[in-house]
């Protein structure tokens, strides 16, 4: 199997390791050999690669200018066009990839991957299955779907399944199985022992801070206002701004604000551990950091969003009661008193509904279809419905 992904963002490459490592834990999947190729990075040329590169910067320059590229090139035609200029600069060493791995199957998890694949796939002969899977929540951008390339699409909520088949992809080639997130995402038996592993104060109220794998957005004009209430309200404050090393020197600074104890972290490998260990979860809407929050019981207050991508999924936490939505530093303050208040009930509530919310098993059940998609394992195998 070969997965085509790129490390825009921290989801889509998550995603793939997520699906690589349920496949492991499959009966039949363990044998199965997987190529994961960061697919710009290891095949595109100039400009190509270094425009692909520039989405973290773009991400972090304030005001972004990533938000009018989203909309300047969503649309059915206008996403086919970006499509379209941007083969020249990778088509020769990813037929290359593509001649050397001689995959049985194809996984895309990127959004302008997939026409490439299938350009590719057909140009060469080979009669390896396209399956995308759509790393957003809701909001589909159209170079997922414009010309429709895959066998078939993997979805991540009804709200998606649903414009992908307004869009004209056939349902029965659309499945909605949930965002694949990767190991060790799960409600902690004892928070006070999660607390302690992840090396915070067992007798304090933790507070996680995310903005992504790239750290962009407004979070740091937000943590200045909402500081006080920050202090008000005793909480332990862990911050991991990915990434982004200038928002980490801006939180390091602003850190005695926060009130004792504040950390302030880079790029972190164990995100799972902090939200184990965390009560709540202040954040962008990243679809990655949603679910895994979801999958953990730890409520969400969205604080900020990318423009286009991320918009549908402020209704998708509120729609499932799964956290709070404040774009607005005040809104934050007025959500965390409400939530951290004297009635223990308020997140008892949000936390039972991320659970509900959860979708845990979202890889393992890809990565099961996945196999039913490879024709000498499909008889070993339960079809997922
Ligand atoms: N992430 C991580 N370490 C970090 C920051 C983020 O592993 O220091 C992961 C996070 O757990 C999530 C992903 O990066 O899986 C971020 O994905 P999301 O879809 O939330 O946002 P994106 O970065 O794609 O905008």
């Amino acid at each position: 199997m070969l997965f085509l992904f790129s490390d825009t963002g921290g989801g889509h490459r998550t995603a793939a390791e997520a699906i690589d490592s349920a496949l492991r834990r499959l009966p039949g999947g363990a044998v199965v050999r997987t190529e994961m190729v960061d697919a710009f990075a290891a095949c595109g040329v100039f400009p190509l690669r270094e425009a692909i590169r520039s989405y973290g910067v773009a991400l972090k320059v304030q005001p972004s200018p990533y938000p009018a590229l989203y909309h300047l090139s969503n649309g059915r035609t206008r996403a086919r066009i970006v499509t379209e200029l941007g083969k020249p600069f990778i088509r020769g060493n990813f037929r290359q990839l593509l001649e050397r791995v001689d995959p049985s199957l194809v996984v895309s998890v990127h959004p302008l991957l997939n026409e490439l694949a299938r350009d590719t796939i057909d140009a060469t002969g080979s009669r390896a299955p396209l399956v995308t899977v759509i790393t957003d929540l809701v909001t589909i951008h159209h170079a997922w779907t414009t010309n429709i390339p895959a066998n078939q699409y993997v979805v991540a909520s009804a709200e998606a399944a649903r414009v992908c088949t307004s869009r004209g992809i056939p349902a029965e080639r659309v499945h909605n199985l949930g965002l694949p997130i990767r190991d060790g995402f799960s409600p902690p038996a004892d928070k006070r022992a999660a607390k302690e592993l992840a090396g915070l104060d067992p007798g304090r109220r933790v507070l996680l801070i995310m903005s992504g794998g790239e750290g962009g957005g407004k979070l740091s004009g937000i943590l200045r206002r909402i500081a006080g209430s920050l202090r008000a309200l005793k909480l332990q404050v862990v911050a991991i701004c990915g990434r982004n090393d200038a928002l980490r020197e801006r939180l390091e600074a602003m850190a005695p604000r926060f009130g004792a104890g504040a950390r302030i972290l880079g790029f972190v490998d164990n995100v799972a551990d902090y939200m184990r260990a965390a009560d709540a979860l202040l954040s962008k809407a990243g679809p990655g950091t949603i679910v895994e929050a979801a999958a953990c019981g730890l409520p969400i207050i969205v604080c900020d969003y990318i423009s286009g991508q991320e918009a549908g999924n402020l209704g998708y936490v509120e729609a499932r009661g799964a956290g709070v939505v404040a774009l607005e530093a005040r809104d934050v303050s007025v959500t965390l008193r409400r939530m951290f208040g004297a009635d223990p009930s308020v997140m008892a509530e949000y936390r039972r509904s991320a659970l509900e919310s959860a979708r845990p098993h979202a890889a393992e059940d890809i990565a099961r279809f996945l196999l039913t998609m490879l024709p000498e394992t499909a008889k070993n195998v339960t079809p997922v419905g």
